[in-house]
């Protein structure tokens, strides 16, 4: 930035050398002719500061340009790095379509605010009081005028800045709802279509689209006015320096070609100030981003831990765990209470919204604000440093991610050196080598969230990724839910497997994928209301009996004319 101040200055100087010369050169010929060498030299003077002039200009275009790609550079990396450090959990502070639109327009806008706007603001300082140092020796009063005017232009713009800042702080708000509602849209648009809710959304959306460009236009009128204002400011400026120095002159304080220089200068006065008008409002807009980009990287991540998981096989105690959400006015864990030991196969079960997925959070490790005591291999959690836990602990969900490109690419997120035989291996414990075998093998192309496979192929396809990831620990949250018999069975038996030397924990609300597990917890509002085997969790006639045995009616509703 400095670079760029100091090469505009650069130029300035060049044009009051220029200036300086033919002015002299005027007063030569009216006081009675110039000797043909002093042409040649105000020629030569006004081709170097030319040249001068030119290199100057470059340079403050390359050092606002650095200025420009370093701070995009910089904020994207910092924006994107805050993320990955923020985790899952991004969404409590951002919406995902304002953390793109902040990433790209609210950075384009910065990068013209540090670019253009804050050198511009630098040199307009500098510039009125070099200007001043040359004016004032030919004639101070002139000079006094077009100081005393310098500092209307920045009051301008401040009085204008607080207005059309707030202007632009609502616009930019707007703009980000409109994101974030045509984001929604699209993300949705199947249950648009299959409600029929398409139609009104569209009006919406089109309603919400006009009051923005109407405001956008407003505020575009606002900003073209307020330029018009600042260049009545400058031009009026200017004039009265040309109104000093023609007085000078009448007075006969002044020679013509000194009233001709001061002219001349009076006119360079204020282009600088001009200029940072210009930039003024394109930064102002930036302004709103950046507040924005600066609350969300102030946001604190959570704090990590330092402890490694001790290695081997990893036993998990769980003891009077509480665990409230941010904002929340209940605990969803109320102090549970369960042990799930390696080289058996335990399970999580419990009526809808009780805390399992949340307890498989804390687990995993993307929640760790948690009370009482959670360890895994006789380390407590929140000791143990993020990215470790993840490599020992793997959490396979209902929802998991496939990635657009190849079914190599997606298996090798789990472990980037993986063999192309370890690759087959995994796909074919998860039955779905012989499918893929014919469709392409390893290579075959993946769109975008998996759309091109079957809901269960899909699941088995994420099953195999996490068993390449070989962790000492398998949470299964929900992984066999609304998918096919032939594809649950193939992710049982891994699961089943998977637990003779690992250890997992299968969440899974269809109780009969439980009946072969060593120990069964049930939750009920938030810790542990039963325990045991499944026949002893039967024999108990509890929730989980009566759970279990409206899940059985259910199941066999109109097979054997069994009415629930
Ligand atoms: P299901 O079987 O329906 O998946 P669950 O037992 O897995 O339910 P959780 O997802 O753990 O239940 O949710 C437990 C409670 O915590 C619910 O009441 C839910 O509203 C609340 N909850 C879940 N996620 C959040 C969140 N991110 N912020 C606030 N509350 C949440």
């Amino acid at each position: 930035m400095a670079a760029a101040v100091l090469a505009k200055w650069g130029a300035l100087l060049a044009d009051v050398i220029i200036i300086a010369a033919v002015t002299r050169l005027l007063g030569l010929l009216t006081a009675g002719g110039a000797a043909p060498d002093e042409l040649a030299l105000t020629l030569a003077v006004c081709a170097l500061a030319a040249l001068l002039r030119a290199f100057c200009g470059l340079r403050a275009e390359k050092a606002a340009f650095a200025v420009q790609t370093g701070v995009k550079k910089q904020l994207r990396e910092k924006l994107y790095a805050h993320l990955i450090r923020l985790g899952p959990d991004y969404g409590e502070s951002i919406g995902t379509a304002e953390i793109l639109q902040i990433a790209t327009e609210g950075v384009d806008q910065l990068e013209i605010y540090f670019g253009r706007y804050l050198p511009q603001f630098f040199y307009s300082i500098a510039a009125p009081l070099t200007l001043f140092g040359v004016m004032a020796p030919i004639d101070l009063r002139a000079a006094a005028v077009l100081l005393i005017c310098a500092p209307l232009i920045p009051a301008v713009l401040t009085l204008i800045g607080r207005l059309a800042g707030k202007m632009a702080g609502r616009q930019w708000d707007s703009y980000i709802s409109l994101g974030d509602r045509f984001l929604e849209n699209i993300q949705g648009m199947t249950t648009l279509k299959v409600y029929g809710a398409d139609g009104g959304r569209q009006e919406e959306m089109a309603g919400e689209a006009e009051s923005f460009r109407r405001s956008t236009m407003r505020l575009l009128r606002m900003q073209l006015s307020t330029l018009i204002l600042m260049d009545i400011v400058a031009f009026g400026g200017a004039a009265l320096g040309v109104a000093a120095a023609a007085m000078a002159y009448e007075a006969g304080r002044v020679s013509m070609a000194a009233a001709l220089a001061l002219v001349l200068l009076a006119a360079e006065y204020f282009i600088p100030l001009r200029q940072l008008g210009s930039y003024f409002h394109v930064a102002m807009n930036g302004v709103s981003a950046g507040e924005r980009m600066f609350q969300f990287l102030s946001r604190e991540a959570p704090p990590d831990g330092e402890a490694a998981p001790p290695d081997g096989p990893l036993d998990i105690e769980i003891r009077d765990l509480s665990f409230r959400y941010p904002g929340g006015d209940r605990d969803t864990l109320t102090g549970a209470d369960l042990s799930v030991p390696a080289g058996t196969l335990t399970a999580l079960a419990g009526p809808s919204g009780c805390g399992k997925s949340t307890l498989a959070a804390l687990l995993s490790g993307q929640r760790r604000d948690y009370t009482g005591s959670a360890a895994a291999g006789g380390r407590e959690l929140s000791h143990i440093a993020r990215d470790d836990l993840r490599r020992r602990v793997t959490l396979v969900s209902h929802d998991a991610y496939v990635f657009t490109g190849t079914v190599a690419d997606n298996l090798r997120l789990a472990r980037p050196e993986a063999t192309e035989t370890e690759m087959t291996e995994a796909l074919r414990a998860v039955r779905l080598w012989d499918f893929l075998q014919e469709a392409g093998g390893l290579t075959t192309a993946l769109s975008e969230r998996g759309a091109n496979l079957s809901g269960g192929q899909r699941q088995r396809l994420c099953i195999a990724r996490a068993l390449l990831r070989d962790s000492a620990v398998y949470i299964f949250d929900e992984a066999t839910s609304n998918i096919d018999t032939e594809s649950e069975e193939a992710i049982m038996n891994v699961a089943r497997r998977l637990a003779e030397t690992k250890t997992v924990l299968l969440i899974s609300h269809r109780l009969a994928n439980l009946t072969a597990c060593a120990r069964i917890y049930l939750l009920a509002d938030g810790r542990v209301a039963e325990r045991g085997t499944h026949a002893e969790l039967l024999a108990r006639e509890g929730v989980y009996a009566q759970l279990y045995n409206e899940q059985m009616l259910l199941e066999n509703y109109g097979k054997r004319g069994v009415r629930p």
